[in-house]
């Protein structure tokens, strides 16, 4: 193995030849950053049907039981694209992330690559995107990349929030840069919580996920409660409310050109109307396919029912044979379209 002062420069080669935009180093302590804050999120039920999030607790808490960590690193790609022209009609809209090729697999197979080429080297590590249990966001704090936004989000200072982290962890010390974590920029800007359609902030940066429209249209498979559904608005696949609203989003930087839109507009007479198999197909690839083909239904008709068109109806009449989820909340927009 080189000396530290390598292994930095190694990291930060890496990460540029791999298209990953911002490296940033922290020490491992012996507790993860924010882990009290994290429990007392689960503590207090916000994270509502999302149970592997409690049961890779202990992982997140400390992530010497995987590895004998001393540096995480934390990598940020940043995925901001412009949105295409609104097709209107009976079309719903996608958060932003989503719009291309599943950055599990865009960010995770470069994370992947920088650990082989590493191992290689004799280095080895520990680490990947949200889907491993790793708190993220609070390990990008930590090392001074981003800060937390009200709306809980990691925020580069004039870069804004369109990116998506991954953390490697490392058996060896490295020189960490900076002067810690960085002074949080939102000031008396409450922009984000004010805009929330479902106000599901219960305060600054506390979000109750079981009021969230990327929650319920991503996470889950039952039934949408329905005092939230009038505001889902146009969302069928996540939200970005609290992201556009943003200030620091004013002036985003281009994302990573392998993210680039591919669904930013869903039609959603397709998804009603398309078989489980050619509509799973119609997304392979796409993280679009995490609520499953019913569940992408249910969003479908929450914002069929809240378009306010009447071409919806034949549409909704259609899916009242989709079986009971999808019946129970064609019946509802039905019944909002009078
Ligand atoms: S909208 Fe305002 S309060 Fe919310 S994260 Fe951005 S700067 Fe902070």
């Amino acid at each position: 193995m080189g000396s530290v002062n390598n292994l930095s420069e190694l990291l930060q080669r890496e990460a540029a030849a791999l298209g990953l935009q911002h490296v940033r180093a922290v020490s491992v302590e012996e507790r993860a950053p924010r882990i009290e804050a994290f429990d007392a999120w689960l503590e207090s039920g916000h994270h509502g049907q999302m149970r592997y999030l409690a049961r890779g607790r202990d992982d997140r808490a400390d992530p010497r039981r995987r590895l004998p960590a001393r540096t995480a690193v934390v990598f940020a790609l940043e995925h901001h694209h412009e949105l295409p022209p609104d097709p209107g009609g009976l079309t719903g809209r996608v958060a932003r992330y989503a719009w291309g090729r599943d950055y599990h697999n865009v960010l995770g197979k470069r994370l992947r690559k920088l650990r082989r080429n590493l191992r290689h080297k004799g280095i080895d590590s520990w680490g990947g995107v949200d889907t491993a249990p790793i708190l993220e966001r609070a390990w990008s704090e930590s090392a001074g990349l981003g800060f937390s936004g009200k709306n809980c989000v990691q925020i580069l200072p004039a870069r804004g929030s369109w990116m998506l982290l991954g953390v490697v962890f490392l058996p060896v010390a490295l020189e960490v840069e900076g002067s810690g974590p960085l002074r949080e920029h939102c000031g008396a800007c409450r922009r984000c919580l004010d805009a929330c359609p479902t106000e599901a902030f219960v305060d600054a940066r506390e979000l109750d996920s079981t009021r969230c429209i990327s929650y319920w249209t991503i996470e889950t498979r039952g039934s949408i409660p329905v005092e939230l559904r009038a505001g889902f608005g146009r969302w069928v696949f996540g939200c970005d409310v609290c992201q556009e609203v943003c200030p620091h989003n004013a002036a985003p930087p281009p994302g990573d050109e392998a993210l680039a839109p591919r669904h930013a507009w869903l039609d959603l007479a397709e998804l009603i109307d398309l078989d489980d198999g050619p509509l799973m197909e119609r997304f392979n690839g796409s993280p679009i396919k995490r609520p499953g083909p019913d569940g992408l239904r249910r969003n479908a008709c929450v914002v069929l029912g809240n378009l306010g068109s009447s071409e919806a109806i034949p549409v909704l009449e259609r899916a009242l044979k989709r079986g009971p989820l999808v019946e129970e909340h064609a019946r509802w927009a039905l019944d909002r379209l009078g």
